[in-house]
C-alpha cells in the first residue's frame, strides 16, 4: 500500500513531461492547407569536379520516376551525386513555401527557372538536411531541380515533401525536433546534476552515481544531436556536435556496463567485456582525433570501426546485461527486478514500434522508443535512489546501536567506580574493626559478670558490621572463594526460611515448585544473597492478596529459575534502569539490591531477565549452567 503514492508521483511526473514535450504524434498531424508531393524523378550523376557548379541536365535524359513511398536505389558505381526534379502543385497559400523534411547530401543546390535559389555545403560529416524554401504564387506548376552530392552511402530525399503556408511549414519543421531537444536536454541536465551531487557522496556510491550520470549524459547527447535541428539552426558549431555525438557514443557502452556491474555485483563476463569496451572506446576516440586532424582522411575506416563494429558490440552488451539482470531477478534480487523491468520497457516499445515501422513499410516516424529510453533511465535512477535510501537506513541503525553501546559503556563505567570505592572503603573500615575486636576479646577474658555480657554483645555487633562489609565487598570482588555444587532445592529451603517471616508480615504468600536434583556451581551465601534481593523486591511490591511463585526446572544444559509476583509491576523506564547503582523508587531504598544481584549472577555465568507490566506483576527469569547434582564439592 505504501508504494501507491510513489507510483502515483512517478505517473504524474511522466504526464507532465509528456505534456511539456508535446506529443510527437500530434506534431506529425497534418495541418490543413498543406499539400504533400509524393512523386519526383531522379537521375544519378558522376563525381563533381572541385569548385564546379553543376548545370541542370536536359529533360531528355533517362530520369527514373521515384515516389515518396520508395527509397532511392543504391548509388551506382562511379557516381557520388544525384539530380531530383519535381513539379510544384497549384500554390494557393498567401506566402507559399516548400518543406523538404530530409534530404541526404553534404552539398545541396536547388534551382528554379535555371537559377540557384538555395545552396548549402557541409564540410563536416553530416548529410541530413531539413530545408524550408520560400516560393512565389507564380511558381505553380514550375519545375524544381535539386542536386545533392555526398561521399557517404545515403543520397536523395527520404522524408516528406510538403507545400503550403510558410508559417505552417515552419511549425511542422520545428515541432518534430522540439520533443527530442527537450527530452535530450533534460537528460543532459539530470546527468550534470547527478555528477555534481556525486561529489558529496562516499566512494562506492559516488561511482554508481557517476556511471549513471555518464549513461544519462550520453543518451541525452545522442537524442539532442541526432535530429537536424541543431545543424539547421545552429550550424556554426556543427563540427562540435559531431565530435560530441561520437564521444557520447563511445561513453555509453562502458559506463552502462560499469553501472550494471555495480548494481548486480561482480559478474565476470560483464566485467571482462566492460574492460574490452573501455579499451575499444579509447581506441575509437584516438582514431576520431586523428581523423579530425587529418581532415577526414580515414573516414571510411573510422566509420567502420566506430559506427558499424561499435554498434554491434553495443547490441551484444545490451543482450548480456539483459540476460544477467534477468538471472538475478529470477533469484529475487529487487534491484535486478527493477533493471529488468526498465530493460523490458525499452525493448518492448522499441520492438513493437519497429514492427509497426515495417508493417507501414517505412512510413512511420519512430518516436516511441524514446519513451522506452525514458523508462529505462527512470529504472536506473530509482535503483540509485534505493541504494541511497538503504544506506541512510543503515546509518540510522548504526547510530542507534552506537547510542545503545554508549549507554551500556556509561553504565559499566559507573559500576567500575562504585566497585573501586566500595572495595577501598570496606577494606579501610575492616582493619580498624579487626583491631578493635581483638582488644575487646582481650578485655572480655579478664572481665567478670555483667561487663562480660556487655562485651559479648559488643563483639557480636562488631561481627555483624564485619559481615555487612563482607557483603558489600561482594560487589567489588564477586569472584568466589568457596564454590561448590549448589542443590537448588536446598538453597531455596534456606532462603524460604529467611524470607517467609517478611512475606507474612506483608500478608503475602510464597509458593515453591522446585524439583530435587537441580544443581549449579557457585558460592552458597552469594547465591542466597542474590535471590533474597529479588524476592525482597517482590515482597515489597505486593499489595493485598500478594502471591509470589518460585519455580525451577532444567532445560538443556541450563537450570531455569522463575520468580513471579503479582505486585505493582514496573514501567519500561524502570525496567531499563534496573541494576543501575543507587536507582530506587522507594523512600527507604538503597538502590543497590539489583546491582549486587546482577553482579553475582554474572559472576556465576548466569543470565537474568525481567518481564513486567505495570499493575499486573513482574517475573524474573534466571538461568545458570547446570551441574550434575552428585559431583563432589569444589573449593
Ligand atoms: P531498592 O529495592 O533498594 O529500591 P533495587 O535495586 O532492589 O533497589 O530495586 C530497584 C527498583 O526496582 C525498586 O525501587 C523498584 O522500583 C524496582 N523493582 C525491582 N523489583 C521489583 C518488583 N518485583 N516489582 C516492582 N518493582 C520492582
Ligand atoms: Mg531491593
Amino acid at each position: 500500500m505504501k508504494y501507491i503514492p510513489r507510483i502515483a508521483a512517478v505517473f504524474w511526473i511522466l504526464l507532465v513531461v509528456a505534456a511539456a514535450a508535446g506529443s510527437p504524434a500530434s506534431a506529425a498531424m497534418p495541418v490543413s492547407n498543406v499539400q504533400t508531393i509524393t512523386k519526383w524523378d531522379m537521375l544519378w550523376d558522376g563525381v563533381p569536379e572541385e569548385g564546379s557548379i553543376p548545370e541542370p541536365p536536359p529533360d531528355k535524359e533517362e530520369w527514373e520516376p521515384v515516389g515518396s513511398n520508395e527509397m532511392a536505389g543504391n548509388k551506382p558505381p562511379g557516381s557520388s551525386s544525384a539530380w531530383i526534379r519535381m513539379v510544384l502543385p497549384q500554390l494557393a497559400a498567401e506566402t507559399p513555401a516548400i518543406l523538404l523534411e530530409n534530404i541526404y547530401g553534404k552539398h545541396v543546390i536547388i534551382y528554379k527557372d535555371g537559377i540557384i535559389v538555395y545552396e548549402s555545403f557541409q564540410s563536416y560529416n553530416y548529410e541530413q538536411n531539413k530545408i524550408l524554401l520560400p516560393l512565389d504564387r507564380e511558381d505553380s506548376g514550375k519545375r524544381l531541380y535539386i542536386w545533392a552530392d555526398s561521399r557517404l552511402e545515403r543520397l536523395g530525399i527520404s522524408g516528406g515533401v510538403i507545400v503550403g503556408e510558410q508559417r505552417d511549414l515552419l511549425g511542422i519543421m520545428i515541432r518534430k525536433d522540439v520533443f527530442d531537444i527537450i527530452l535530450g536536454s533534460s537528460f543532459i541536465l539530470i546527468a550534470l546534476t547527478l555528477a555534481i551531487c556525486s561529489i558529496f557522496l562516499y566512494k562506492p556510491n559516488r561511482s554508481v552515481m557517476l556511471s549513471l550520470s555518464a549513461v544519462i549524459l550520453s543518451v541525452g547527447l545522442l537524442i539532442v544531436i541526432y535530429p537536424p535541428f541543431l545543424f539547421t539552426f545552429y550550424r556554426e558549431y556543427a563540427e562540435l556536435y559531431l565530435l560530441l555525438f561520437d564521444m557520447a557514443l563511445f561513453l555509453l557502452p562502458p559506463s552502462l556496463a560499469l553501472f550494471f556491474e555495480q548494481i548486480l555485483g561482480k559478474i565476470l563476463y560483464i566485467r571482462r567485456f566492460r574492460k574490452w569496451l573501455t579499451f575499444y572506446s579509447i581506441a575509437c576516440f584516438v582514431l576520431m582525433i586523428v581523423n579530425w586532424l587529418t581532415m577526414d582522411r580515414y573516414y571510411q575506416l573510422y566509420y567502420w570501426i566506430s559506427v558499424i563494429l561499435f554498434g554491434l558490440q553495443l547490441m551484444v552488451l545490451l543482450i548480456l546485461l539483459m540476460v544477467a539482470s534477468l538471472k538475478r531477478a529470477w533469484k529475487g534480487d529487487r534491484d535486478a527486478i527493477i533493471l529488468s523491468v526498465g530493460c523490458a520497457c525499452f525493448a518492448a516499445l522499441s520492438v513493437s514500434e519497429l514492427l509497426w515501422f515495417y508493417i507501414r513499410q517505412g512510413h512511420y516516424n519512430l518516436f516511441l522508443w524514446k519513451w522506452g529510453v525514458v523508462g529505462f533511465v527512470i529504472s536506473l535512477a530509482s535503483i540509485l535512489a534505493r541504494r541511497l535510501a538503504e544506506n541512510h537506513r543503515q546509518v540510522v541503525q548504526y547510530s542507534q546501536e552506537l547510542e545503545m553501546f554508549n549507554n551500556e559503556l556509561q553504565r559499566s563505567e559507573k559500576m567500575e567506580i562504585i566497585s573501586d570505592l566500595a572495595a577501598s572503603v570496606a577494606h579501610e573500615v575492616r582493619n580498624p574493626l579487626q583491631v578493635t575486636r581483638g582488644f575487646l576479646q582481650l578485655i572480655s577474658g579478664k572481665e567478670e559478670g555483667k561487663n562480660k555480657d556487655y562485651l559479648q554483645i559488643a563483639l557480636e555487633e562488631l561481627d555483624r558490621a564485619s559481615n555487612i562489609i563482607t557483603d558489600f565487598l561482594t560487589f567489588a570482588k564477586p569472584e568466589f572463594e568457596h564454590t561448590k555444587v549448589l542443590h537448588i532445592d536446598e538453597e531455596f529451603r534456606h532462603i524460604e526460611g529467611i524470607i517467609s517471616p517478611m512475606a507474612n508480615l506483608q500478608g503475602g504468600k510464597i509458593t515453591m515448585d522446585i524439583p530435587e536434583g537441580l544443581a549449579t556451581k557457585g558460592n552458597s551465601s552469594k547465591f542466597k544473597q542474590a535471590f533474597i534481593n529479588i524476592i525482597k523486591n517482590s515482597i515489597e511490591a505486593l499489595g493485598d492478596e500478594g502471591q509470589i511463585h518460585i519455580r525451577a526446572y532444567r532445560s538443556g544444559d541450563e537450570v531455569y529459575i522463575h520468580i513471579r509476583d503479582n505486585g505493582e509491576g514496573m514501567d519500561a523506564q524502570t525496567l531499563t534502569r534496573l541494576g543501575e547503582p543507587y536507582f530506587s523508587n522507594k523512600t527507604k531504598g538503597t538502590g543497590l539490591g539489583m546491582m549486587v544481584t546482577f553482579r553475582i549472577i554474572e559472576a556465576m555465568d548466569g543470565r537474568i531477565t525481567f518481564t513486567s507490566a505495570k499493575g499486573i506483576g513482574t517475573e524474573a527469569t534466571v538461568r545458570f549452567p547446570a551441574a550434575s547434582s552428585n559431583s563432589a564439592p569444589e573449593s
